[in-house]
């Protein structure tokens, strides 16, 4: 597939705000880690800028506007971080999906969620010679931490994880994401269905739909959202995105503007 080299997404706030007053809706999804947040040590120590948050949450109440927080963390992991009640959650890399009147598990995954605990209890077991190995059992996908670990043993702990995972290759595949093996249900489901999913249940005029991700699985979204306004966000690695931004201290910035621009007219139209 011929990809053509993302713009930098500074240089087109004029050419996003025209497509945006062109339409009636706006759909906005968002990556957590290393999109919203920078990538810390521990991920359990990724916390939202408090300017973020805000914007976050006034986009989400206006009308004809959605946010969804899309990211492999679990739907609990995910909430507990942005707390924000007209913010719509998809978690375990859109497996799970939860907001206002909306509530989804992919079923193939939740039919799954017996073999993915076994396969996390034997690769705990396999690991636990290497430090820093760190098996996290999200329900419906799993995740397999390196970032504390030795890098001379990632070729080890990988080793042990794809040789895990071949005994049960018609059900679970590995995806390579940052510092991070992700273990996903084989279900025909990524972000890109996700994103679907939710625009199915939302109804209402078709929207524009904005983007913003950092992670391999976020490449499926960019994929099916051809003439919507797609970012890959950090190191310019090749990407379907079609504008690139540097890291999560651009995306808020193009946040606070997008805030600025939404909030610009029509002052009454919060929900
Ligand atoms: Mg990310």
């Amino acid at each position: 597939m011929s990809r053509q080299q993302p713009q930098p997404l500074a240089d087109c706030f004029p050419e996003i705000e025209r497509r945006i007053r062109a339409r009636e809706a706006v759909s906005l999804f968002l990556d957590f880690d290393g999109t919203l947040t920078p990538l810390v040590g521990d991920p359990a120590e990724a916390r939202l800028d408090a300017a973020v948050q805000r914007a976050i949450d006034r986009l989400s109440r206006k009308r004809n506007l959605n946010v969804t927080v899309i990211s492999g963390r679990s739907l609990h992991d995910l909430h507990a971080r942005i707390g924000l009640p007209y913010v719509i959650y998809a978690g375990n890399h859109g497996f799970e999906i939860k907001g206002p009147g909306l509530r989804f598990m992919q079923p193939i995954a939740g039919a799954l969620r017996p073999e993915l605990q076994d396969l996390c209890s034997r690769l705990a077991v396999s690991l636990s010679s290497i430090p820093g190995a760190k098996v996290e059992n999200k329900v419906l996908t799993a995740s397999v931490h390196y970032r504390q670990a030795d890098p001379a043993d990632v070729a080890q702990i990988e080793e042990v994880i794809l040789a895990s995972v071949k005994q049960n290759a018609a059900r679970f595949r590995v995806s390579l994401g940052h510092q991070v093996f992700e273990i996903l249900p084989v279900a025909g489901w990524n972000k890109g269905a996700a994103v679907n999913w939710i625009h199915d249940q939302l109804g209402g005029p078709t929207p524009i739909t904005i983007y913003l991700g950092d992670d391999s699985t976020d490449e499926a979204a960019f994929r099916m959202l051809t003439g919507s306004i797609t970012v890959k966000v950090g190191p310019l690695d090749p990407t379907s995105a079609r504008y690139h931004s540097p890291g999560p201290a651009q995306v808020r910035e193009f946040l606070l503007w997008l805030e600025s621009i939404a909030f610009a007219r029509a002052k009454a139209a919060t929900r």
